[in-house]
């Protein structure tokens, strides 16, 4: 007989609430466009079977993955016909796959087009390289005859640096809308989730939001309309008194200037909690109280200074503050990475 496992010790709070919010206030700012929803990286790390849920009862009809590996979550709570795998046929095996699942490849070269023609073709998407350089067909391959035999759903091209203004985005514009113009599409695709801030020219048919969703800001003015969508939490396993002059956790970076009341929490950095809020990180109680990290943070867990919160007892449970622009200013990591380095020890 196998035993029920007990509580667990880390909790990835969720307000889907929050992503069904963002996700209809994405969709508005995409003005004409549907918004679509990037879903790849497990859901940015919030995990993707309750993120594709979540989104297409609020109205979402097409989901991104990146690896076919992701697909079988996604299409446990989406028609297949609405997935779309935007690393695309590498070889036969993944060609076979899309046929057997019904869920959409995306075309980035073509030798890829010419794969997925060869296996017996049918409907895809297309992905056109306008200035990134990492997956896509160039311009120049457009008129191709792999290509132009593709029965393309979505056409679509990805903006190298929407979060900032520059010439960059109005030359990735101008060469998506001509690839507009030289190949058959039922619907046309450019803006992530900054690219939706950029306007009207820059929608199409169908807009691709990840980090937004999941409570990312991309830029500035869209702050406003994107909420929190998860709040880490960590039980405390101890608490302890330590002397002044002892030090605190590996390599001993944290001396103790005075006796003081600890806490040592079951987050680390396999957590997605990384060694960069080592000294540098504070927690919160939960009547908010700061808890700052104490010298490294560690595999499997974190210490932290509980003399702001005297009454924190073993077992009470503690936040890491997730509002991601701050989180990622104080870090050096990028809000993507705050979200998808999120271990898979979290309980619901
Ligand atoms: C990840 C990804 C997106 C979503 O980008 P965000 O910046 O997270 O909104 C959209 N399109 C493609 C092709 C992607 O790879």
């Amino acid at each position: 007989m196998q035993a029920d496992l007990p509580e667990p010790a880390l909790r990835l709070a969720f307000d889907e609430d929050a992503l069904c919010a963002n996700w209809k206030a994405l969709d508005r700012l995409s003005g004409n466009a549907r918004a679509g929803a990037a879903v790849k990286a497990n859901g940015y790390g919030t995990g993707a079977a309750r993120a594709s849920r979540v989104l297409h009862d609020a109205g979402c009809r097409d989901f991104f993955v990146a690896h076919w590996s992701e697909v079988p979550q996604v299409i446990a709570q989406v028609p297949p016909a609405q997935v779309s795998v935007l690393h695309g046929p590498r070889n036969e095996g993944d060609a076979a796959f899309a046929r057997a699942s019904g869920v959409k490849p995306v075309i980035n070269s073509l030798a890829q087009a010419q794969r997925w023609l060869a296996s017996g073709g049918g409907r895809c998407d297309l992905m056109v390289d306008t200035g990134m350089n990492r997956l896509g067909v160039s311009l120049g391959e457009l008129d191709h005859e792999a290509v132009q035999g593709l029965d393309v759903d979505v056409l679509l091209s990805h903006l190298v640096a929407s979060e900032e203004d520059g010439a960059h985005n109005e030359r990735q514009q101008e060469a998506w809308a001509a690839a507009c113009g030289t190949v058959r599409h039922a619907r046309a695709s450019l803006a992530n989730s900054a690219g939706i801030m950029l306007g009207p020219d820059y929608h199409g048919n169908l807009t691709r939001p990840g980090i937004a969703l999941y409570g990312g800001i991309a830029r500035p003015e869209m702050a406003s309309d994107i909420r929190q969508v998860v709040r880490p939490l960590a039980a405390v396993l101890q608490l302890r008194d330590v002397s002044a002059g002892e030090t605190i956790g590996y390599n001993a970076t944290f001396t103790a200037p005075r006796s003081m009341r600890v806490a040592t929490v079951a987050l680390g950095y396999a957590d997605g909690y990384l060694r960069c809020w080592s000294g540098k990180g504070v927690l919160r109680a939960p009547c908010g109280e700061p808890l700052p990290v104490l010298g490294r943070v560690s595999m499997d867990l974190t210490v932290i200074d509980v003399a702001a919160a005297p009454s924190l007892r073993e077992g009470d449970w503690v936040e890491v503050p997730f509002d991601l622009p701050y989180a990622a200013q104080v870090s050096g990591l990028s809000q993507y990475e705050l979200l998808t380095t999120l271990g898979r020890r979290f309980g619901a």
